[in-house]
């Protein structure tokens, strides 16, 4: 690092021209206005001592300007260093790096942008390895499956019959469900996901999707409503991927409700939006889990979602989708044993009757 580009020697460098400017100024009015007001025989007299008055102020003005201008730079140059030096250890993969919040107000907000930055980046790192743990703990249990009926045939305990295959079949349909699911929600993430964007009747959507299910709903004894108002309404979407948010919706309605139940799909509309809510009399949301409902692997109650088979981010791929199209996917429930409602809002399609 050359010299001269060092901000400590630019401050002092322009500290010291200032002092330069200051007492060649100084020397040159001197001189003309002694030249002007003094008697010539009083003139070698003033000049001198003019000289020698300047030589000390310029003395002490040097002094005092390479004092300020240390004070600064080491003010200035800490932060920065400890700046880089924090920056090198972040880009280490040590995300727990936080800088001092100096005085001055402009580098603070500098250290608190920098402490922000780090704050983001560490939990973006924590949610990785979370994310790396659940899935090898969901790959884990259908690859527990599977050993455990292979090591039963090998050692002769499970005879190689339907039921056995079959038993074995159903994991691996399991995990492959699961990785499907995986690579969605990575592609979905990452919109990645190409969207074929149309106008659609929405409420004969809903009716398809209720058609397709009903055989689900009927083996579990429940009921599916569709209520529509008005009968037809265009929204701007993809049909595929907003049926693909039903099903899964009207899906777990059927799993989460208990035999008797009923769900009821509600198509609605305001000024710019339709909104389908799904909404069940089944085993409800408590509060506390709201939250989390749409994240990755979030279940309220993982052993009995594991059973079914449900990977816990169907939602989370749902609402990725959603937003993909520029609607939005939310959820209410009055608490456990009350039912719970999702509800899809999709944007209208700009005339709201049939394009064609
Ligand atoms: P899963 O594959 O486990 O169903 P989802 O992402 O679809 O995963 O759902 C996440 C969790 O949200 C479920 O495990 C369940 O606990 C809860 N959940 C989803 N839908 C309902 C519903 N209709 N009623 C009650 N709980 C629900």
């Amino acid at each position: 690092m050359t010299f001269w580009r060092q901000l400590r020697w630019q401050i002092l460098a322009a500290e010291m021209l200032v002092v330069l400017v200051g007492v060649v100024a100084l020397f040159a009015t001197a001189g003309v206005l002694a030249e002007r007001n003094v008697p010539p025989e009083l003139l070698p007299d003033v000049r001198a001592t003019v000289s020698q008055a300047l030589v000390f102020a310029a003395g002490a003005a040097a002094l005092a300007g390479l004092a300020a201008g240390l004070l600064l730079t080491r003010a200035i140059l800490r932060p920065l260093q400890q700046l880089a030096q924090s920056s090198r250890r972040i880009a280490d993969g040590r995300y727990d790096q936080r800088l001092a919040v100096p005085r001055s107000d402009e580098l603070a907000d500098v250290a608190r942008s920098f402490n922000q930055m780090a704050a983001a980046l560490q939990q973006v790192e924590q949610q990785r390895v979370t994310l790396i743990g659940n899935v090898a703990h969901e790959l884990r249990t259908p690859l527990a499956g599977i050993e455990g009926y292979l090591e039963g045939l090998v050692d002769g305990v499970f005879s190689s019959d339907v039921e056995t295959l079959g038993a074995m079949q159903h994991e691996v349909r399991r995990l492959r469900r699961l990785v499907d699911d995986l690579q969605q929600l990575s592609r979905v993430e990452a919109g990645q996901i190409v969207l074929n964007i149309d106008a659609i009747d929405l409420p004969s959507l809903v009716q398809r999707v209720v058609t397709q299910l009903q055989p689900q709903a009927i083996a579990q004894c429940l009921r599916i409503e569709v209520e529509s108002d008005p009968a037809d309404l265009y929204v701007l979407a993809d049909a595929d991927r907003t049926a693909q948010i039903l099903v899964n919706l009207v899906g777990n309605a059927i799993q989460y409700t208990p035999e008797g139940g009923c769900i009821t799909l509600r198509v609605s509309s305001d000024a710019a939006l339709a909104q389908v809510a799904v909404e069940d009399t089944g085993v409800g949301i408590p509060p506390e889990a709201l939250p989390y409902l749409f994240e990755r692997f979030y279940r309220v109650d993982p052993s009995r979602a594991r059973s079914s088979g449900g990977s816990g981010i169907g939602l989370t791929i749902a609402r990725h989708l959603a937003w993909a199209m520029g609607g939005e996917l939310s959820a209410a429930s009055a608490g456990r044993g009350k039912g719970s409602t999702f509800t899809l809002t999709l944007p209208l399609a700009p005339s709201h009757t049939h394009p064609h």
